[in-house]
C-alpha cells in the first residue's frame, strides 16, 4: 500500500460518476450555465471498474460513489454491480440528494449496495427549495423512507450547515435523525469549487453547532471512525443516536486523510481543494497495461503532500486573513464530495 509524503495510506476512493446535478445548491454550485462535460468525456462503467479494481489492489478498501448527482446516472446499479465483486473492497458507499430515491432503491440493494449517505440541509420545503434551488423536499423524504423500507443500514444524512441560512434546524434535525433512527453529520460550510461566495462568517463552527445539539440533547464523544473518518461522531448520553460533526474549516484533518478522488472525466485528485488532477483517461484510451497503471497511481499518491485545510486555517488566524478566490479549485460538482 502506497503512503505519501506525509506517511497517509490510500485506502479510500471516492468516485464522481457524473458532473450532472439536477440541484443547484448555494453552498455548492449554484450556477445555471456551467461547462458541462461531453458524454464522451466521461469514464464508462468498465474504465470506472478497471480503474477501481487497480486501486483495491493498491490498498483501497472503501469507495465512495458520488457526483455532480450519482442517481442522474443512468443504470448507475450496473455499476455498483461491477464493484461489488471486487476482492478486497470492503465497503461501498452512495451519496446522493436521493430525489429520485425512491424509484431506485431496490435495484441499488439487489445490485450489492448496503448503504447511502442522503443530503438534507432543510426541513422546511420553502427553505429547501431555496437552497436547492430546484428541489421538492417531499421526494427526498419519499427516497429516504424508501431507503429505510428496503433495508439499507446505515442511513445517513449530510447537513451543510450556514450561519442565517439553516443554522436554525439543528434540533429540528437532531430529533428527525433520531426519530427515524437515521445517523446524521452536520458539515461546516467549506470553500469548495469557485463559485459558492464562501466566507468565514457565514461558517457555524463546530464547537457551536454542539453547543447547540448539548442544550437538548447532552452528547458523550465517540471519535473518529477508524480514526480516518471526516467526523468526530457522538452519541446520547443516553445511548441512542449516531450524531457527527465534519469540521474542515475549524479542526482540519489533513494529517489523517487517506482519501483519494477521481473525476467524472477520469482525473486522479488527491485534495477537495486542488486545482488539477492526473489523467487516467489518457492513460486508459491510450492502452496502458494493469502493471503500469497500478506503478503510476503508487507514483502520483506516494508525490502527494496536500494539507489544504489546514493551511487555510493558518491563513485564517494570520493578519493577513484568507481570500478562497486567490487559488482556481475543482469544481464540487467534477469532483465529488
Ligand atoms: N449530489 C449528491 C448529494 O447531494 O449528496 C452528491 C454530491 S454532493 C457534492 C456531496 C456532498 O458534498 C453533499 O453531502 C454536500 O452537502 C457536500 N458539500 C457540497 N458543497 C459543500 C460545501 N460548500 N461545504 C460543505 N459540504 C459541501
Amino acid at each position: 500500500m502506497p503512503h505519501d509524503t506525509l506517511q497517509r495510506p490510500l485506502t479510500d476512493l471516492r468516485i464522481s460518476v457524473t458532473d450532472r446535478c439536477n440541484f443547484r445548491c448555494g453552498y455548492c454550485m449554484p450556477l445555471d450555465n456551467y461547462d458541462w462535460l461531453d458524454k464522451n468525456e466521461v469514464l464508462t462503467f468498465e474504465e470506472i471498474i478497471r480503474i477501481a479494481r487497480i486501486f483495491v489492489q493498491l490498498g483501497v478498501e472503501k469507495i465512495r460513489l458520488t457526483g455532480g448527482e450519482p442517481l442522474a446516472r443512468r443504470d448507475l446499479d450496473q455499476l455498483i454491480a461491477g464493484l461489488t465483486p471486487l476482492d478486497g473492497l470492503l465497503d461501498i458507499c452512495l451519496t446522493t440528494n436521493a430525489s429520485t430515491l425512491a424509484e431506485k432503491s431496490h435495484t441499488l440493494k439487489a445490485a450489492g449496495l448496503r448503504r447511502i449517505n442522503v443530503s438534507l440541509d432543510s426541513l422546511k420545503p420553502d427553505k429547501f427549495r431555496k437552497i436547492t434551488k430546484r428541489g421538492d423536499l417531499g421526494k427526498v423524504l419519499e427516497g429516504l423512507r424508501a431507503a429505510k423500507s428496503t433495508g439499507f443500514n446505515p442511513i445517513k444524512i449530510n447537513t451543510v450547515i450556514e450561519r442565517g441560512v439553516n443554522d436554525d434546524e439543528i434540533l429540528d434535525l437532531v430529533s428527525f435523525s433520531l426519530e427515524h433512527g437515521f445517523a446524521i453529520r452536520f458539515i461546516e460550510f467549506m470553500d469548495v469549487g469557485n463559485s459558492n461566495d464562501w466566507k468565514s462568517t457565514r461558517i457555524v463552527p463546530k464547537a457551536e453547532i454542539l453547543r447547540i445539539i448539548n442544550s437538548q440533547f447532552p452528547l458523550e464523544e465517540i471519535g473518529r471512525k477508524n480514526g480516518t473518518a471526516p467526523s468526530v461522531d457522538y452519541r446520547c448520553t443516553n445511548g441512542t443516536g449516531d450524531i457527527g460533526v465534519i469540521a474542515s474549516v475549524t479542526e482540519p484533518f489533513c494529517s489523517s486523510c487517506t482519501r483519494g478522488r477521481i473525476t467524472a472525466d477520469g482525473k486522479f485528485v488527491t485534495c477537495l481543494f486542488a486545482n488539477t488532477g492526473y489523467n487516467l483517461k489518457v492513460l486508459l484510451r491510450g492502452g496502458i497495461s494493469d502493471v503500469g497503471l497500478l506503478e503510476k497511481l503508487r507514483s502520483v499518491w506516494s508525490k502527494r503532500s496536500d494539507r489544504y485545510s489546514e493551511e487555510r486555517l493558518v491563513a485564517l488566524q494570520s493578519h493577513k486573513g484568507y481570500d478562497p478566490r486567490n487559488r482556481k479549485k475543482i469544481e464540487m460538482i467534477s469532483l465529488g464530495g
